[in-house]
């Protein structure tokens, strides 16, 4: 047995997304059906989302416009980029309010398993931004987690191949719990790991 195709659909669409199964899917999918309100604000904010938001051109952040807000802020530090892998940690950091510079978002972490491979990543365009100048250090700052340590050290491979002689490469101290995801780092083990972070560049 199986649902009439526009439900099936839904559910099917629920389905792909991550971290939903089949029954979650389900659930989501009558939610909606059953409460029309929360259907149609589902709805306008998936169009308004889909039209309106975009990639920063600097950074690669979610925005509005053409420059998310940080890029656009002449206050923040440009000569300091944390590359990290969602924008999601971008808002942990904002919120932690623990750094002063600009971001790198490579949209996703090197990983195999959900098919995430170097070129889906956005490390082309963060080189690109440093070999134009007044950047100084780049701070790895992806998660302490396999994916994170993997995507980390495929970055600093590419700023290396780059050559930038003068340039800073550091990565987030050690000590963060392993395994953790930056967005769940309380403010202080956040500061500490960006205070004490090391130099990671061999050549
Ligand atoms: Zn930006």
């Amino acid at each position: 047995m199986s649902y009439p195709p526009p439900v099936e659909e839904l559910v099917e669409a629920f389905e792909a997304l991550p971290g939903i199964g089949r029954v979650s899917a389900e659930r989501l999918t009558f939610h909606v059906l059953r409460d029309a309100r929360s259907g149609g604000s589902l709805r306008d904010a998936l169009a308004r989302c889909l039209a309106e938001a975009r990639r920063c051109v600097e950074c690669g952040n979610v925005s509005e416009g053409d420059l998310c807000p940080v890029c656009s802020d002449d206050e923040r530090d440009a000569t300091t980029i944390a590359v990290v892998e969602e924008p999601r940690h971008v808002e942990s950091l904002e919120r932690a309010g623990v750094f002063s510079g600009r971001y790198h978002v490579l949209m996703g972490a090197l990983n195999p398993a959900d098919g995430t491979e170097e070129r889906h990543l956005s490390i082309g365009a963060l080189v690109e931004r440093v070999r134009k100048g007044g950047v100084t250090e780049v701070i790895l700052a992806t998660d302490p987690d396999k994916e994170g340590e993997a995507t980390a050290l495929l970055v600093l491979e590419a700023l290396e191949s780059a050559g930038l002689p003068d340039l800073r490469v550091t990565r987030l101290a050690r000590g963060l719990p392993a395994g953790s995801a930056i967005e769940y780092l309380h403010k202080g083990v956040l500061e500490d790991a960006l205070e004490d972070r090391r130099q990671v560049r061999r050549r």
